[in-house]
């Protein structure tokens, strides 16, 4: 058997590349800017609820929240402060369509369970 394919294959996990030192390339080489809206969206692995997000170093972050950390000051070990979207586009984590507040501000989780229903509607009266 060739040693090397066999090192390959037993290896368990790959470690990943990206860290808070390469942080803004790793985001900028999985996004396309929306030419119309400016929207910085994500083209790499999203969440459940469609968020965008992505592992650095040991840990999955929302693209937003790393964008908010990048250039809006956010203390990413402070859960209680999310990074909040002002255009309707989870993906996207352009720090000028983002800001920062608590749950409380953040009308899509007003309600909870609520969300499907919201969105679908606020598209709805966009159409
Ligand atoms: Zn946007």
């Amino acid at each position: 058997m060739p040693t090397g394919v066999y090192t390959t294959n037993i290896r368990r996990g790959r470690p990943t590349t990206n860290t808070f030192e390469n942080l803004e390339n790793v985001l900028k080489s999985k996004t396309y800017i929306d030419p119309v809206s400016d929207c910085w969206i994500w083209e790499g692995a999203k969440n459940k609820k469609g968020y965008g997000h992505t592992r650095i170093e040991y840990i999955y972050y929302t693209v937003s929240r790393l964008s908010a950390f990048l250039y809006l000051g956010l203390d990413l070990a402070d859960r209680d402060t999310h990074a909040l979207h002002k255009c309707p586009n989870k993906a996207c984590w352009n720090p000028s369509h983002l800001y920062l507040g608590t749950n409380n501000d953040n009308w899509r989780d007003r309600k909870e369970g609520s969300e499907v229903t919201n969105l679908t509607r606020e598209h709805k009266e966009e159409d």
